[in-house]
């Protein structure tokens, strides 16, 4: 299989304050990702500064994505947003499942249901998994397996084009230090265990698995060799456009 094309998700959260300071991050953003290669680069702000993106100047390839979606597509859900409406404003991707909404009390049905929807709309999923805590004798390791297989439960076969696994192990989210690359490596197995375990090899193989939890430009292209993940998912230094443009660089040529 030819090898599969790196990608880099930015997840702004709830940042910036100002549409000009996101017009400034996005500006730059673009800029960096004008010289890629072999890099895919989506940025995911707040829902209210999307079409900044999709409306920037620049024809470059920064694609939209989101940081959350509803489990319905439509209906009487008051301050929601369905998958269809994303999808019918320029959105290609949604992250599903990450910790801090989990912390919020999503569950793996919710994620489950959001996948679904994301994927029934046209959107490429990238749904998100980690350990809350990596303990020495390995306890976390059926619990993730088990938030694997739940948060997939309703993605076919056939679907899994349109998957991206954000392995996130919970308390490098907003750290100092990454997890060490040799452990991304042994997780980056696993995962790739219970993917095949799910689809079966073939399909399980074409789905991108990422990193996410203090990846900077610094340590970003030892996580991605020796980790063996396909990209990363980035909160801070993506929205840090000096450091983001770096990051792009230094992995596009790996
Ligand atoms: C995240 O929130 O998904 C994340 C990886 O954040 P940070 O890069 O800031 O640790």
């Amino acid at each position: 299989m030819p090898s599969k094309r790196k990608l880099i998700v930015g997840n702004w959260k709830v940042n910036p304050d100002s549409a000009a300071e996101a017009k400034r991050i996005i500006k730059e953003t673009k800029k960096a990702v004008a010289s890629l290669k072999r890099t895919d680069v989506v940025a995911c702000p707040p829902y209210v500064y999307s079409n900044l993106v999709l409306s920037a100047k620049s024809k470059t390839p920064l694609e939209l994505g989101v940081q959350n979606v509803w489990t319905e597509p439509r209906g009487s859900f008051t301050g929601e947003i369905g998958a269809p409406m994303l999808r019918d404003i320029g959105v290609s991707w949604v992250i599903i499942g990450h910790s801090e909404r989990r912390a919020m009390g999503e569950t793996d049905e919710q994620v489950a249901k959001k996948s679904f929807e994301v994927i029934e709309a046209g959107m490429n999923a990238i749904v998100c998994v980690g350990e809350k805590v990596h303990d020495a004798q390995g306890a976390y390791l059926d619990p993730l397996k088990e938030q694997i297989r739940n948060s997939l439960s309703k993605i076919s076969k056939k679907s899994v084009k349109q998957l991206v696994i954000a392995y996130e192990p919970v308390w490098a989210i907003g750290a100092k230090d990454a997890m060490d690359p040799a452990v991304v490596q042994e997780m980056t197995i696993f995962i790739k265990k219970v993917l095949s375990d799910i689809y079966g090899q073939d399909e399980a193989s074409s789905v991108r698995i990422l990193y996410g939890g203090s990846a900077n430009f610094r340590n970003a292209p030892e996580i991605i060799t020796k980790g063996g993940v396909d990209g990363l998912l980035v909160g801070r230094e993506s929205v840090n456009p000096s450091g983001f443009a770096e990051m792009l660089k230094v992995v596009d040529a790996l």
